[in-house]
């Protein structure tokens, strides 16, 4: 497996390099990461080119058994660059240029970048394709995480239209889809249409702009990057057989899509930093969204490995927390584990980004650490390599996150986290859960949970139908089927391509901005819920009732599957998700293990990790601890332990 750290030899004495070398080998680090912002070391000036630094540095580190992945460094036109082309930025919606000083300034539709791209892309691999030393390419780095992928630009204004003329043909076509009679909005030329800048409306999440045009131009935005990464990996493919990757991270992209560009997935993990602080459940999605991008081995390219921050810092990790993050990502099977930093740089916008040893290049706590880290992980291999089990599907799609990000239906309401509120309760129920597209394979689940699809093709709701009559369970939840692929609302009656198979009627519904509604047995009813009439389908629990005395949730029997509808959104949904699952027999039985510790079934072990601050007693039925052989385990605080069959 890769241990690495992200190192920037450019950053650091010459004179240094080799204790450096020393320390990382001494904790089984294997791998550096460099190169990703270094444009300007290998081409200070315009054709002035001098790799020498670089391949001084693959060369030591691999003198101590260190390899590298190398990155394409066009994350940071350097200054040169965009005095060259000084329209080469990008353009808010109010008409502001995004300029130079920070990274990733750069429109993905401009020209003239595009060749710069191509031509530095190819001397990097060029130069490195037949250095045994360098395993891997990372193409870019984070592309679209400074909220870069949303351009308005008129360069973008052109590639938009043609991007429209191409998926419509005639613009009769666009009006139709758009529905541009309201209002108005009749396009008669290609040259009138827009990009969504701002408007005279100042609304709450956007300008008022037609829905229809708004999901098309996020999705040609997403078309857009994309477009840039194959520039990529398309020369990086021409050029060697090496393993691409790229470290993703944006939400603002069809991530399925963009995975289907790589060898290796890339992510990203920093729980705690400037700006988040997330649960354990939440990390956990992530690193699971991040493994359902697609059928590819897993590599984490940055790992959190102190506190971070730009201008302020997040929460300092309690020590151990940057060891069962590490655990916590290696139980997800992953290939590759590289650390960001190795040491924290005392210059730059990431002066506070702390790395695995501080600025003075002391190795304390954290570098022991995460050789902590790396050898637990190491010792436990056999276990952590398993795949996961697959029980419960949950659904994340990018279509629908485009068009409840733009009309979250209430305000509070966002699409990502109402999706993480019922993967954190499969977790603390102790469900095994994998996160996918709707182009999964839903035979492999147990039961299939659709959350907020509100935009579904016929396609498929017709592959949901068949899973369903061949014996597939499905959990549909507010929202549903509510619109069209071109995000109009459907005229059919709700829950539209979901009726027949729900056996329900949506008849009303409540937005509840300042509402919360407390239940005694399945906790707080909050932002959304609707009233259900059942056609075909029953209550599922007849005392969760609505106000208006309509049932909460809803069970139907469609063919040989059942079809569950939650009217309403939760807090949590801990309660409800574990009487569904008793019903379609989903739920576990590994015995007693409190909340708190995260549990990951594999064929024939569980992986266990405390995310609590306190030691925790799990008590195993089925299992016993892999070291004691006992069926109680009492886990240390942020302790992770692994349990095998008895
Ligand atoms: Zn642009």
């Amino acid at each position: 497996m890769i241990f690495g750290a992200d190192y920037y030899p450019e950053h650091w004495p010459e004179e240094r390099w080799p204790e450096d070398a020393a320390l990382m080998k001494k904790i089984g680090i294997n791998t550096i990461r460099i190169g990703e912002f270094g444009w300007s070391v290998i081409e200070r000036r315009e054709g002035e080119i001098d790799f020498s630094l670089y391949d001084r540095a693959i060369s030591l580190f691999a003198g101590y058994g260190i390899r590298t992945i190398m990155g394409t460094p066009t994350a940071t036109p350097p200054a040169w660059l965009c005095q060259k082309y000084p329209d080469i930025y990008m353009m808010d919606r109010h008409g502001n240029v995004r300029g130079y000083g920070s990274r990733r300034h750069y429109c993905y539709n401009h020209e003239g970048y595009q060749e710069e791209t191509k031509r530095v892309v190819k001397m990097v691999a060029r130069h490195y394709s037949h250095n045994d030393n360098v395993i891997a390419w990372q193409v870019d780095n984070e592309l679209g995480c400074e909220d870069d992928v949303l351009c308005y630009c008129d360069r973008c204004r052109e590639a938009f239209t043609d991007w429209l003329k191409r998926k419509y043909g005639t613009l009769d076509r666009v009006n139709e889809a758009w529905g541009t009679v309201f209002w108005s909005q009749t396009y008669t030329e290609w040259e009138q249409i827009i990009v969504p800048k701002d408007t005279v409306v100042d609304g709450y999440t956007g300008n008022g702009h037609n829905p229809g045009l708004m999901q098309d131009f996020k999705r040609f935005s997403s078309d857009s990057m994309y477009g840039y990464a194959k520039l990529q990996t398309e020369i990086l493919r021409e050029e060697s057989s090496k393993i691409i990757t790229h470290n993703i991270v944006s939400e603002q992209c069809d991530n399925y899509r963009l995975a289907e560009l790589f060898d290796t997935i890339g992510y990203d993990a920093y729980p705690y930093s400037e700006w988040d602080h997330n649960s354990s459940g939440r990390i956990g999605f992530l690193y699971d969204l991040s493994r359902g991008y697609a059928d590819k081995p897993l590599w984490i390219l940055e790992q959190q490995s102190g506190p971070c921050g730009w201008n302020v810092l997040g929460e300092t990790p309690k020590t151990g927390q940057l060891k069962l993050w590490s655990q916590q990502a290696a139980s997800r099977g992953i290939e590759a584990l590289v650390y960001f930093r190795w040491r924290t740089c005392p210059f730059g916008t990431e002066q506070y980004w702390y790395g695995i040893l501080d600025h003075d290049g002391v190795p304390r706590k954290r570098y022991q650490e995460i050789g902590q880290a790396i050898s637990s992980i190491q010792e436990n291999m056999e276990y952590l390599r398993l795949p996961e089990k697959k029980k419960v599907l949950l659904v994340y799609d990018y279509d629908n996150k485009f068009c409840h990000d733009e009309q979250p239906h209430v305000r509070g309401f966002v699409y990502k986290e109402e999706v993480v509120r019922y993967y954190e309760a499969l977790r603390r129920l102790h469900i095994p859960v994998s996160v996918g597209s709707l182009a999964e394979d839903l035979e492999a689940y147990e039961l299939v949970i659709l959350p907020f699809v509100s935009m579904t093709g016929r396609e498929d709701a017709e592959r949901i139908d068949s899973y369903v009559k061949n014996g597939g369970n499905i959990i549909l939840t507010p929202l549903s089927g509510q619109r069209r692929t071109d995000n109009q609302i459907t005229t059919e009656t709700l829950p539209g391509v979901f009726r027949n198979m729900s056996g329900v009627t949506v008849v009303s519904f409540h937005a509840m901005e300042k509402e919360k509604i407390h239940y005694e047995e399945i906790g707080n009813m909050q932002l959304w819920r609707e009233e259900l009439e059942l056609d075909s389908a029953e209550s599922f629990r007849k005392e969760w009732l609505s106000p208006e005395g309509s049932a909460l949730v809803s069970e139907n029997k469609y063919g040989k599957g059942l079809v569950f509808y939650i009217s309403c959104c939760m807090e949590s949904y801990d309660r409800m998700l574990q009487e569904i699952c008793k019903e379609t027999g989903t739920a576990s039985s590994y015995g007693d293990i409190p909340e708190c510790v995260e549990c990951i079934e594999k064929s024939n072990c569980l992986i266990l990790m405390n995310h609590s601050g306190e030691k925790q007693e799990v008590m195993l039925k089925g299992y016993k601890d892999s070291r004691s052989d006992q069926n109680s385990i009492i886990m240390e605080k942020y302790g992770f332990a692994v349990a095998v069959s008895s």
